[in-house]
């Protein structure tokens, strides 16, 4: 076996950046002061909205059903039925945000055609939005062809504030494209300079980690380098794709999956030589004659009013206490000219608006999460009970944050309305003022975000962590100076290992019942979507030009579903897991944990299909990953003190000792078993679960490969 030791690549953390790392480290929203502690920007709340004519059930535990359902008051009971079941979005009201969006679509598309129409001006834009420290629009706004002021057709069709955020829309657009191509036109260079290069490219499997760190080096129009490692293997993904199906259409071949043409490539490359001089031309044809980009344009459906930043009427979106139910809050949407809406007393829009309706679930949340740290201490769990009373508090701090947010709304539209009377009372005027001046110094949310999936429609409210002195009250003073290892297990989703003085405390935490449930869902999914396939090549033969009929239509709709319950579920384990984590950091007083990356990441030998039971994905280990740093950064650890390493050798080595060791079936086993479960020295006899000794070893590995803080 070849001797080889971890790769270390030191990276000091940096010790005075106040900023929050982005995917290319601009354009982010003003900073809070507790941003300064903890590096997190936002904690992102979730609300579903509803019809306002819609009764919100008010699930969970404590909900018993309500005794006017009986079978008896027939009438009654269909006519509660009709409010309470069936969508939360009536057809009209989804119908008028259907076209909202679309018109929110059509103006950032039509600013990105604006700018696109001319590629000198592309070019100048969006340098000058690179090198652009704050909001994008700003600067957008200034150009002739886009100002607001000066096109006449824009104001015809939009209000000025919405028009704002499809600016700050576009400008992301914009800077990222711009990245994109940047990076392309420097791999472009890179692989001519060096036809090497262009062969590993087109050879490999993996897209060379050299290539992508030299890009990333050798592009000038990157300010950090560090920042961009996604931008450029997805940049050279793309090329390494053109290439491919040039020279798979050459021979008349289809593209199929991508480990189908990385295989016939290869071939190809090696049987004739003509593949690789093809491949050379082409790449010396993009340089001069340039790469056939494609313009991008915005799809999806959801809009964000980061592009309105004070808490006026006019900025687009309105809210409004329900007097008449607990807790429910009525959110209004500015309309754009052409889309008609419906009006609503108790706001400013009048017709050109759109009402609905949700619950603010903080306050129960706070009582039900207080109610159950009572339980737990009774029963002698201060852990859990100290988790429970921290939720409770920032849940009541989040609710704090919303109510200000919607008084301080309301106090500026009242103190606009009042100064345009001719009777002007100075005095109520002063005290608003002063009110008003009270609330925007507290702290208050960010602009929300509005999401539409299919018929669902939620806003995403973004809130500022607990302060830090918040956290201290309930949590106590912490020392954090260990640090601790997570390792994927093979048995279990995730083993955590701190050192505790001399020795060792291990965790494994797995969630056996959710991952069966994962498992169970994900084979019914592929046995219904093969069906689903079937039956729609069957149909599309025999018909066609037709729609697809409902039968169809149904198994489609409910293979959607089954993929829905597997993303929740995938959540919900990231969830639990990164949860377990966190808390297990704060029980020992971590200050460091170390994950392996992702970038490296292999299956390990051994791991043969069905004979484990955790199958913990890619996908699922980054959203661990990303959710623990989240969270550990609301408890106040800066840039959440996560730490990738690269885990070469560390379920081979011993971490007592360091030498080789090696896998064997079970305890006390001598004989060598690859991928099996449990670890023992030779050298030292030491022997435990193969998952601990990694955990154990990846404390070590701590001279980190990226920066902290920065998740895959
Ligand atoms: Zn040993």
């Amino acid at each position: 076996m070849i001797e080889k030791q971890a790769r270390c690549h030191l990276r000091e953390p940096k010790k005075d950046s106040s900023r929050q790392q982005t995917m290319d480290d601009k354009l982010i929203l003003e900073s809070s002061t507790t941003a300064k502690y903890t590096g997190l920007k936002y904690l992102v709340s979730e609300f579903r909205l509803n019809s306002v004519e819609r009764v919100i059930q008010k699930k969970g535990k404590g909900y018993r059903p309500d005794p006017s359902f009986r079978r008896d008051a027939v009438k009654q009971f269909q006519q509660r039925l009709h409010e309470t079941t069936g969508q939360k979005i009536n057809k009209l009201d989804l119908s008028i945000v259907s076209k909202y969006f679309e018109k929110f679509i059509e103006m950032v598309n039509e600013v990105l055609n604006r700018v696109y129409a001319d590629s000198y001006e592309f070019n100048r834009i969006c340098s000058d939005l690179a090198g652009y420290r704050g909001q994008g629009y700003v600067l957008l706004r200034k150009e002739p062809t886009l100002s607001y002021q000066h096109n006449p057709e824009i104001k015809a069709d939009t209000f000025e504030r919405l028009y704002r955020n499809a600016l700050e829309q576009a400008a992301r657009i914009l800077l990222s494209d711009w990245m994109r191509r940047q990076l392309l036109t420097t791999a472009l260079e890179i692989v001519h300079e060096d036809s090497n290069k262009l062969e590993l490219l087109l050879a490999r499997k993996r897209v060379p980690p050299g290539l992508i760190k030299e890009i990333r080096e050798a592009c000038e129009a990157v300010e950090k380098k560090g920042s961009v490692y996604y931008y450029a293997l997805s940049v050279l993904r793309q090329l390494r794709r053109t290439l491919d199906e040039t020279i798979l259409t050459d021979r008349g071949e289809p593209l199929r999956t991508r480990g189908s043409q990385r295989y016939r490539v290869k071939k190809y490359l090696k049987e004739n030589g003509r593949v690789m001089l093809r491949a050379k031309s082409l790449v010396e044809g993009w340089l001069t004659n340039g790469y056939p980009f494609e313009t991008p344009l915005m799809k999806s459906f959801a809009t964000d009013f980061s592009g309105s930043t004070e808490n006026m009427p006019g900025q687009g979106y309105w809210y409004s206490w329900d007097t008449e139910r607990e807790n429910e809050i009525f959110f209004s949407i500015k309309l754009p000219a052409p889309v008609e809406g419906k009006p609503h007393p108790d706001n400013p829009y009048r017709t050109k608006n759109l009402t609905l309706r949700f619950f603010d679930w903080f306050p129960r949340a706070v009582k039900r999460d207080l109610e159950k740290a009572e339980r737990a201490e009774k029963q002698g769990k201060h852990l859990r009970a100290m988790q429970l009373r921290f939720r409770a508090a920032k849940y009541a701090d989040q609710h704090h944050q919303l109510r200000n947010t919607i008084d301080l709304q309301h106090a500026t539209y009242q103190l606009a309305r009042l100064k345009n009377r001719s009777d002007r009372d100075e005095e109520t005027i002063a005290e608003l003022q002063e009110k008003i001046q009270r609330l925007r110094d507290s702290r208050r949310c960010g602009p929300p975000r509005l999401v539409k999936r299919r018929k669902r429609l939620t806003l995403q409210i973004p809130f500022q962590p607990p302060h830090p002195e918040l956290i201290d009250s309930i949590l106590g003073d912490r020392t954090y100076s260990r640090r601790a290892g997570a390792d994927r297990g093979i048995r279990v989703a995730i083993v955590l290992s701190t050192k505790n003085g001399s020795g060792y405390v291990d965790e494994l935490v797995g969630f056996d019942h959710l991952i069966d449930k994962r498992e169970l869902l994900r084979d019914q999914t592929r046995k219904l979507s093969s069906l689903v396939r079937k039956m729609r090549n069957n149909w599309e033969q025999k018909h066609p030009d037709m729609e697809h009929p409902g039968h169809l239509k149904k198994k489609e709709s409910l293979l959607d579903a089954h993929w829905r319950k597997v993303r929740m579920i995938d959540r919900e384990i990231a969830r639990l897991v990164a949860y377990r984590t966190t808390w297990f950091c704060e029980e020992h007083g971590v200050k460091t944990l170390y994950f392996e990356n992702l970038k490296s990441y292999k299956p390990p030998k051994g791991w043969g299909a069905g004979t484990l039971s955790w199958k913990l994905s890619t996908n699922l280990w980054a959203k661990v990953l990303d959710t623990t740093t989240y969270m550990r950064q609301a408890l106040g650890h800066k840039y959440g003190g996560v730490w990738t390493v690269n885990p070469a050798y560390t379920s081979q080595d011993c971490h007592a000792c360091g030498e080789r060791g090696m896998r064997v079936e079970k305890q006390g086993a001598r004989t060598k078993r690859p991928g099996g479960e449990y670890f023992y020295c030779p050298h030292c006899g030491s022997e435990l679960h193969a998952d601990v000794n990694a955990a154990r070893n990846i404390i070590d590995v701590y001279q980190s490969s990226t920066v902290a803080g920065r998740t895959a």
